[in-house]
């Protein structure tokens, strides 16, 4: 970055040089705890945009035939340097975004553990190989690059779901444009400059940076072989209908609503530290947040315990040791976590724990909502509703665990869930009952690591594939089938036929 004006600007990055964009349209990136101006972000012009793509597109042609080993290298260089620099990526993180360092540590580390794998990517991109299918005659399979891809992402995880996208695209031959949050870009363009100082060659990753018209003109470009997305279900469904319109592979990560069942024989201490962490850590901004919990039969009695336990939550500025709830990412989602909490007091659910205006000192201008309960929600309440985003917890009862496993499937979204219970067998009638995505077993955040995909069901995801483990493989790669036959010098011919003979 450099300095015009005392604000740094953040770059756009085109065919390996980080350069300035030339438009006339520029945000603010904000710290959130303190609403000092960090920096300015470009929204890039269309031409930019172009120009981007068109780099990702002269690179593709020769970074495709790379050889792997070559490929793999580069992230067992890039996973290295994301380690050395763990401390700095996490302290740009967390002043832009605002959760605490050891959360930025762990977001920039969930995204280390998916450039490892692409590192491996040697065991990952290989085909299938049958002999004899017909008489001398062999199928196998070749897992090819796409072309130019590209990512959008949100602001919640600004290096994690960014390091979901570009090391497996790039890892498999394809070349790469990335559109980050425009409210949170500077650890992004970091973890580039690494990928850059790590041998990512010139082309190969470029970033554009805007808002709905860069994220249309990526959807519509025609040299654009794939999209992935993740953010809200609002505009991910609309990325997906516009991106597959125009003929694109696409895979869209979206909101969520996430319940845990709790049964009355739960470990109790373990099970109320895991909800508080999960409710309202990281101010709620995480995607696996809880925000529902369905208290089943005698569990319903445990409310007291869980406001007791939130309120021995810390809320302050993220860069503060003994922090857990950091400031909320935007004046914007200040006021809409604010309104929904009023418009959940308004329809009638009942304010255990109020986290509004806290006074967290020396922080006062901080967009800080400390943890919220509400007990007594029902499913048509706008706070069971919509997604909030904040540390808000709604808690609702149910009978039986049957009971809270119909509510969950009737949810629209189905991104990630939890039971707590010491019964294998409840447990194992909820992972085959429930419809969602990540189910998680005395786990809260049931976040799957590499080598699996993370999923969703209904309104949380659109497209068959997932954004990493081997699923991505598939999606970052088209299946080539070869049908092969060789004759020897001396053999006679057959009769001429279009098809093998397959007796
Ligand atoms: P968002 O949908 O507002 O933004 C995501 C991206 O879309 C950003 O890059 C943004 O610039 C762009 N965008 C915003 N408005 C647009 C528009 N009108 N047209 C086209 N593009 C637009 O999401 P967010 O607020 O940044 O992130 C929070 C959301 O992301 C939550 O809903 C959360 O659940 C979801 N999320 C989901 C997952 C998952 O894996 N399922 C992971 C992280 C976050």
């Amino acid at each position: 970055m450099t300095t015009s004006n005392a604000i740094p600007t953040v770059k756009l990055l085109i065919d390996g040089e980080f350069i300035e964009s030339t438009t006339q349209d520029w945000r603010d990136v904000v710290n959130p705890a303190t609403q000092e101006v960090l920096a300015r972000v470009p929204f890039a012009t269309a031409e930019e945009i172009d120009r981007a793509v068109a780099s990702a597109q002269q690179a593709f042609k020769t970074w495709r035939k790379t050889p792997i080993g070559a490929r793999a290298r580069i992230f067992l260089k890039y996973q290295q340097l994301i380690r050395e620099n763990m401390k700095e990526l996490a302290a740009i993180l967390t002043a832009e975004q605002g959760k605490t360092l050891a959360d930025a540590e762990g977001d920039v580390f969930r995204g280390l553990e998916v450039v490892e794998h692409a590192a491996g990517i040697g065991n990952l991109q290989l085909g299938e190989l049958a002999n004899n299918v017909a008489a001398g005659v062999d199928t196998y399979t070749l897992l090819q690059p796409l072309g130019v891809c590209a990512g959008i992402t949100p602001f919640n995880f600004p290096a994690m779901i960014p390091l979901w996208m570009f090391p497996m695209a790039i890892a498999t031959g394809n070349t790469f444009v990335l559109k980050p949050s425009e409210q949170d870009p500077m650890v992004t363009m970091r973890l580039c400059e690494l990928a850059l100082e790590a041998g990512v060659p010139p082309g190969v990753l470029n970033v554009v940076h805007g808002g709905a018209d860069a994220v249309n003109a990526i959807c519509d470009h025609p040299d654009i072989k794939a999209v992935s997305f993740v953010g809200s279900t609002r505009v991910g469904t609309h990325v997906y209908n516009r991106a597959s319109q125009a003929g694109k592979r696409v895979q869209c990560m979206m909101g969520a609503k996430n319940h845990a069942i709790v049964l009355p024989d739960a470990h109790k201490e373990q099970t109320l530290n895991a909800i508080a962490g999960a409710a309202f850590g990281a101010a709620g901004q995480r995607c696996m947040a809880l925000s529902v919990v369905v208290l089943v039969g005698e569990a319903q009695a445990w409310i007291p315990d869980l406001v007791a336990k939130a309120q021995t939550l810390k809320v302050n500025a993220g860069v503060e040791v003994g922090t857990d709830v950091g400031p909320l990412v935007s004046c914007a989602a200040l006021d809409r976590v604010s309104g929904l909490i009023e418009r959940g007091v308004q329809e009638g659910a009942r304010l255990e724990l109020d986290g509004r205006n806290p006074s967290v000192s020396g922080y006062e201008n901080g967009n800080f909502v400390g943890p919220t309960l509400f007990s007594g929600v029902s499913p048509s309440m706008s706070i069971y509703r919509e997604e909030i985003f904040g540390p808000v917890l709604c808690v609702t009862a149910a009978a039986t665990m049957d009971e809270a496993i119909e509510l969950i499937n009737a949810n629209p979204n189905g991104n990630g869930t939890a039971i707590f219970t010491r019964s294998g067998a409840a447990a194992r009638h909820f992972q085959e009952e429930i419809d969602v995505g990540q189910v998680g077993i005395n786990v809260p955040i049931p976040v799957p690591v590499p080598m699996f995909s993370f999923t969703g069901s209904r309104a949380s995801k659109l497209g068959d594939l997932g954004p990493y483990g081997k699923q991505v493989v598939q999606f970052y790669t088209q299946t080539k089938t070869i049908t092969e036959r060789w004759f020897d010098e001396n053999e006679v011919g057959g009769p001429v036929n279009t098809t093998i003979n397959l007796k």
